[in-house]
């Protein structure tokens, strides 16, 4: 038994769901921030914003932001989204996505996914668009990329705005593409704890349009036409901005951009680790009675981040999902659900007025899907653990 909780019927640690990984570099470059005097958005956060551009390749411009909640609230208002509008999600997303399109007075309409994929789908999008439709935003779900050419596509013929949900997307390459470089108007990374690589709390948008970035760079600080850095490190009197807009406080700070510098020289080590994992994962529970996650297909060009690993109970399994999620707790591995489609949440069941049977594809998966740990400072002794405990849960030998 473990003192910690008396569920928990094992005398190992308990493995958590999820961990940043942060090294002495980020520490490093965040205690010289804290020293150089300059802690809110600076030098910084000019060079991180920098630094992901060129991480992008191309002609894109990056705009950081303190979420990338922010990031999609923005990216919407600067297409002009507002009262009387509608905008596609897909069901199975959190709840940021369809939040932000409130945030502007517009409405979010549910999209169902893709059985085997859980992504939004061409045909998804069709269905869900009405002579109120202004734009879309397709989710790239664990890190999969949607089918980006067919979305897009639809969104052209109807002429409808398109904004990627990149938040678990990074890096992700659709068709030998990084997304954030395609023909979409924004995409929007999220550096939330959990996510691929962090900033505590961070995210950037990525854009082809100038004006476009330039609309999210002045609602990002109040609609002030100036930066404060150029306001209070200019050597001539500057004490003079306008406000040309009613703007919001979404700026990321310098202290939150030192841990991106970082983070972001490791990116490609982070995703070859967590490619490793999902690999050993993918060969460690064959034979086991769940369905493994979608993975691009071989020779597309495109790549799954493995921002997660969710696997489905299929009808042999001899648990159910709530059941399975309880005696992994137990035996002190953590795990999590993405998603609660929005549908069955009260907020958007309120907003959407939609039968749960109106997405039978996000329902089935739902109530079969569990997030099994995946990220870089697991070792592979951690993930054995994991496939023991499944192994010895559908062997009726975890009592
Ligand atoms: C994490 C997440 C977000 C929000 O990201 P924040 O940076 O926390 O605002 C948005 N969409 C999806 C799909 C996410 O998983």
């Amino acid at each position: 038994m473990n003192d910690r909780d008396p569920l928990i019927t094992t005398t190992a640690p308990f493995l958590p769901f999820a961990l940043p990984d942060i090294g002495e570099e980020e520490i490093a470059e965040v205690v010289a921030c804290l020293r150089s005097g300059w802690v809110t958005t600076g030098p910084k956060t000019r060079q991180f914003e920098a630094d992901f551009a060129a991480y992008l390749g191309g002609d894109i411009e990056t705009v950081s932001l303190n979420s990338a909640t922010a990031g999609l609230h923005l990216a919407l208002e600067a297409l002009g989204i507002g009262p009387g509008d509608e905008v596609v999600v897909p069901t199975m997303t959190f709840t940021a996505t369809a939040e932000v399109v409130r945030y502007l007075g517009a409405t979010p309409v549910l999209a169902d996914v893709d059985p085997v994929t859980l992504n939004l789908t061409a045909a998804g999008f069709e269905a869900a668009i009405t002579p109120r439709t202004k734009a879309v935003i397709p989710v790239h779900y664990a890190g999969l990329p949607c089918d980006m050419d067919a979305i897009l596509a639809v969104a052209a013929t109807h002429g409808l705005r398109v904004v990627e949900d990149a938040a678990h997307a990074f890096p992700t390459l659709y068709k030998s593409r990084l997304i954030g470089t395609l023909a979409s108007d924004a995409t929007v990374f999220s550096f939330y704890a959990n996510k691929t690589m962090t900033t505590g709390e961070g995210g950037m948008v990525a854009t082809r349009d100038p004006a476009l970035a330039a609309r999210i760079r002045l609602m990002r600080i109040h609609g002030i036409r100036q930066d404060a850095f150029a306001r209070y490190t200019a050597t001539t009197p500057a004490w003079f901005y306008e406000v040309v807009a009613a703007g919001f406080k979404y700026n990321l700070t310098d202290i939150a951009s030192a841990i991106g510098v970082q983070q972001l020289r490791k990116i490609d080590r982070f995703l070859l680790r967590r490619q490793q994992l999902a690999a050993n994962y993918a060969d460690a529970l064959h034979g086991l009675p769940l369905q493994l996650p979608a993975d691009a297909a071989p020779d597309s060009g495109s790549r799954h981040a493995w921002h997660l690993y969710v696997v489905r109970l299929r009808p042999d399994a001899s648990i159910e999902r709530d059941a399975l999620i309880a005696r992994l707790c137990q035996l002190g591995i953590g795990t999590s659900v993405h998603f609660i489609p929005l549908h069955r949440h009260p907020v958007w069941r309120e907003t959407c007025r939609r039968a749960d049977a109106e997405f039978p594809a996000a329902e089935a998966s739902f109530s079969t899907m569990l997030s099994l740990p995946l990220y870089t400072r697991m070792s592979d002794d951690d993930q054995h653990r994991v496939v023991q405990a499944l192994r010895d849960i559908f062997a009726g030998r975890a009592t």
